[in-house]
Order: structure tokens, then C-alpha cells, then sequence
């Protein structure tokens, strides 16, 4: 058996991990790595546009029978393409086990062969369909020719001569899994878990069936580990609880106390902590208003098969649309601007796409529930205390709120993880700046999607493998904190095939 770390070695994220024994090769997730792409490319003006630009900088591997439009070559004349050359090339890769929909995990899945089977849990593919939809725009985000395959929890697939069991697990997004596989040695890969959330008891039940088998190597995620050790960060504890039970109970003391405006920020796909604001929003007695697009990710959650209990059910809550200006050549706006070409002004309707059409032409949801346009938006903050704004752009909510003559006031909580890189830094002083413009307070009700370093050691001691290799973690050799004595341990290089004996 051979393993090769092609993403997620001394990083957290950009997993992309090829097993290979005799002529089976799986990979373990497709996901982009957000700190390398950034080390090349710098959003808006300098971006990839093929797979070729990604292969090139190193972002994906070159690896032949992976990769749709691989073998494909474009014949250019004077006046531009004049045809396109196939070189069919025969598939070399058998499959994909998909942790979760993280983008981390996820977001290169769409460059891959169409014949290609992509084994993950029901509401991962759900919920990753759900993104694309909603209208995912860059080259690599078209997943209509991808073959998924649900694989139900527990349950096995045989790809060659590896037999794959997949299981449940806790994290910041709902359906995640990690997978154990078999082949000449027993190998599990943990994807990314916690053991302190809602959903603990999915953790707790793939430990108990990982510890009835003999595992050789734990691919193991370490998100935190190491990360309290580093002085130049602020301190990941500090500012954060330790369960969603915890995150609840201060979002409401904070509210409680709070008169005005607030604010929550959370990541865009943790729907778990959408059921405790739902919650929070009930216990203080104010209304959410939630962001187009997580609207519409609940929505079809709550309606198809119902994949999720417990989420707000619609008119439950008010759906806050996109800025959406109207297009100048409009005769509206012609009409309407006949002295001041060049004003900006917005509409409800006209030129609204993906989730948002959907939404607006679904008439079972009240007109009354969407807010949108310079006056609605006021007025929210104007009855600032009948609501919960839940957004996961806070700086980009405030840019659309309010006026410049607007004065704000009230409380920011954040609930997203702590910085603890240069970039993440930058993007939370970006934030510190917008609240201290609109005089907002800031407080904090969160809790990671990943394992405490405690709670890993002892998953681990649970799992009790012979060797651990440290993936998704800035910090690799920290575990040798938290492995057992007789454990091996293994940093993985990038893009160096390690050999597991
Ligand atoms: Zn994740």
C-alpha cells in the first residue's frame, strides 16, 4: 500500500490524498487549498482559468487518467480556435471518498472524469449540489457530469481489492464521514471531526467500530494541535466555549443584555448553528433574518427527503436578498434617471439568478419575507431589537445596511474560529474596522468544528493504531503529544509517495 499526500500535509485544508495498492488508487477528498492558492493567485485580477494554470502552479497534480478535458488540445488558427484534438485517455483512478462539503475537501471535484464514482454521505452530496446551484461560477465548479455515489453509514463498497466502510462523524457541517479502509494493511482516514458538538454521538459510534478492528495507519486531522502554542496568534481558548451547548446559552446572555442591533457570524455552512439561533431567536423573542443563500440551503433541506430536523421551517424567518442594482440599459431606469444617469438603483425582480430566482418565484413563501432595496434594509435596522441578523459576510452586510447618515448601534457576536494565520488576521482586522465604524460592540459565541487536542488523544488511544499520519495540521510532529508509546508517527511530505509496510 502506498499513500501520497498531493494537499493537506503541513496545512490545514486542500486535502487531496491518493491511495494506491496494486492497481486500486482512491483518493481520499479533492479539495483546494486556500493557502497556496493564494501564495500564486490574488482575487479579482489574478485567478486560474483552466486546469492547466492549477497544474502548472502545483495546486493539483499532474496525474494522468484523473482528469476530465486533460487530453483534450486546442488547434488555434490566425482568427482564433479552430477545433479541439481528444487523446481518450483510459482512466487510471477508481474512485473518491468524500469526507465532507467543505470546499477544503471538495472544491476540485468538479475537474475530475465523469467516470470516476464519488462515494460520500447523502446530505454532503445534497448540500454540495445545493452550493452549485446556488450559483458557483469559477471553471472548476461544474459537477452535473459527476457520477455520486450515497454510500449510507456503515455500509461498504469494494473498489478492487480495497473494501471501504464509511461512517458518521461530528463537525462543523452536517454529514460529514470518515472512511475505514481494507486492504493489505487497515487504514482510517478521520476527514475532519470533533467530539464536543450536537452530533458527538456519531464520533462516539464510528470510535466504538474502529476500535473492534486492527487499524495499521490513522490518517489523522489535527486542525488544532499545536495552534495554542503560538504567541504571535491570539489565544484560540480565550474567545471561544467549548460546546454548542455553551454557544447557545452566551448568545443568549449576550442578547439578553443587548437592546439594539444584533449581529451573528457564522461560517456559510454550519447548519447546526442555524437550529441554535432558531432557538436563540425564540428563547429572546426576535425574528432571524438570514442571507439568500443559506435561506435557500435550508429551505431544500428541510423539504427534500428531509435530510435535517430542527431547522427553521420557511416564514419561520426573513430572507435578506443581494444588493441587486438595476441594469442601466433598463427602461425603468432610463424613466427614472433621465438627469442623473449613473445613479444607483436597485430592484427587487429584474435581474436576480440561481437561488435567488428560485426563492423569489417560489409563492409559498410570504413577499412579505424578503427584505431587500435601501428602505427595507433601514428599516431593519430601525427595529433593531425585534431582530437577528445571521450573516457570514458581517463587513459586506454592513456595507449594504444603513446609510452614511445611519447610526448604528449594538452587538457584533462572532462565531467563527479565532484567526491563526497572516491572511485570516488580515480579514478579522478588516472586520475590527467595520465595527468600530458602525459602533458596533463585538462579542464571541463559538465553538471549533475540530477536535480539542485532549479529545484527540484520546480518539487515538481509542483507535490505538501502530502508525498516525499527521494531515491537516500546520503543526505535524506536535502529535507526538497525543499518540500512545509504541505509536509511530509520520509527517508526510507533499507529493511524496510514502510506502506503508
Ligand atoms: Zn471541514
Amino acid at each position: 500500500m502506498e499513500v501520497t499526500v498531493y494537499g493537506g500535509a503541513s496545512e490545514i485544508g486542500g486535502n487531496k490524498i491518493l491511495l494506491k495498492e496494486n492497481d486500486a488508487r482512491i483518493f481520499l477528498d479533492f479539495g483546494i487549498s486556500f493557502k497556496k492558492t493564494s501564495e500564486f493567485f490574488e482575487f479579482p485580477l489574478l485567478q486560474p482559468a483552466n486546469i492547466d494554470d492549477l497544474l502548472k502552479t502545483g495546486l493539483i497534480p499532474e496525474l494522468r487518467g484523473l482528469y476530465r478535458y486533460h487530453d483534450h488540445d486546442a488547434v488555434y488558427g490566425a482568427d482564433g480556435p479552430r477545433g479541439v484534438l481528444e487523446n481518450l485517455e483510459e482512466r487510471r483512478h477508481d474512485a473518491v471518498l468524500l469526507s465532507h462539503a467543505h470546499m477544503d475537501h471538495y472544491g476540485y471535484i468538479g475537474l475530475l472524469r465523469a467516470d470516476i464514482p464519488i462515494y460520500l454521505s447523502k446530505i454532503s452530496k445534497k448540500i454540495i449540489e445545493l452550493y452549485s446551484r446556488a450559483g458557483r461560477t469559477e471553471f472548476h465548479a461544474k459537477i452535473d457530469h459527476l457520477q455520486f455515489e450515497n454510500l449510507e453509514k456503515c455500509s461498504q463498497v469494494e473498489v478492487k481489492d480495497l473494501r471501504i466502510t464509511r461512517f458518521d462523524v461530528d463537525h462543523s457541517i452536517v454529514g460529514a464521514s470518515a472512511y475505514f479502509i481494507q486492504g493489505k494493511k487497515n487504514l482510517v482516514y478521520t476527514g475532519d471531526f470533533r467530539m464536543h458538538g450536537n452530533q458527538k454521538h456519531l464520533t462516539d459510534e464510528f470510535l466504538r467500530q474502529v476500535e473492534k478492528e486492527d487499524v495499521d495507519y490513522l490518517l489523522c486531522e489535527g486542525t488544532r494541535v499545536g495552534q495554542d502554542k503560538n504567541e504571535e496568534a491570539p489565544s484560540i481558548e480565550e474567545n471561544t466555549t467549548s460546546s454548542e451547548a455553551d454557544v447557545k446559552n452566551e448568545c443568549i446572555e449576550i442578547i439578553e443584555s443587548e437592546e439594539h442591533l444584533i449581529i451573528y457570524d457564522a461560517s456559510q455552512a454550519d447548519l447546526e448553528r442555524v437550529k441554535i439561533l432558531h432557538e436563540v431567536a425564540k428563547k429572546t423573542g426576535r425574528e432571524l433574518v438570514i442571507d439568500s443563500k443559506k435561506a435557500y440551503m435550508i429551505l431544500h433541506l428541510n423539504e427534500d427527503e428531509r435530510l435535517m430536523d430542527g431547522l427553521p421551517q420557511k416564514n419561520d424567518f426573513k430572507i435578506l436578498l443581494g444588493r441587486s442594482k438595476l441594469s442601466s440599459n433598463q427602461k425603468l431606469y432610463k424613466e427614472l434617471t433621465k438627469t442623473c444617469p449613473g445613479f444607483y438603483l436597485e430592484t427587487r425582480d429584474a435581474g436576480r439568478k440561481n437561488h435567488e430566482r428560485e426563492l423569489l418565484d417560489d409563492t409559498s413563501i410570504s413577499p412579505d419575507n424578503f427584505i431587500w432595496g435601501p428602505e427595507l434594509r433601514e428599516n431593519l435596522l430601525k427595529d433593531s431589537n425585534e431582530y437577528i441578523l445571521y450573516t457570514s459576510n458581517g463587513p459586506l452586510l454592513l456595507l449594504h445596511c444603513g446609510t452614511c447618515r445611519t447610526q448604528f448601534s449594538g452587538t457584533y457576536i462572532y462565531g467563527k474560529a479565532e484567526p491563526f494565520n497572516e491572511e485570516m488576521e488580515f480579514t478579522f482586522n478588516r472586520l475590527l474596522k467595520w465595527l468600530d465604524l458602525c459602533n458596533l460592540k463585538l462579542a464571541h459565541a463559538h465553538t471549533t468544528g475540530h477536535c480539542y487536542p485532549a479529545d484527540l488523544k484520546d480518539a487515538i488511544a481509542t483507535i490505538n493504531p501502530k502508525h498516525v499520519i499527521s494531515i491537516h495540521t500546520e503543526h505535524p510532529l506536535e502529535f507526538k503529544n497525543l499518540i500512545p508509546t509504541g505509536c509511530g508517527l509520520i509527517a508526510p511530505g507533499l507529493f511524496t509517495p510514502l510506502t506503508l509496510n
